[in-house]
């Protein structure tokens, strides 16, 4: 669902104008096509998440040598 951070709402899309843009302030909230989930996952989060996969895999690793 389209969200815009000025107004910090939520827009249901026949609430936006024809151009996806919030009614209150103008804003482009239009949800982006080919805007993936993953695009929007910051960076540090990837990162911190390959590092625990890392560390666990070590983890067993060294439990069964
Ligand atoms: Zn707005």
């Amino acid at each position: 669902m389209p969200w815009c951070e000025e107004c910090a709402r939520y827009f249901t899309p026949t609430a936006m104008t024809a151009n996806g843009e919030c009614p209150s302030c103008g804003r482009h909230i239009d949800e982006v096509a080919g805007l993936s989930d993953d695009e929007r996952t910051p960076w540090h989060f990837k990162l911190l998440v390959t590092a625990l996969i890392a560390y666990l895999g070590w983890r067993i690793i060294v439990l069964f040598v």
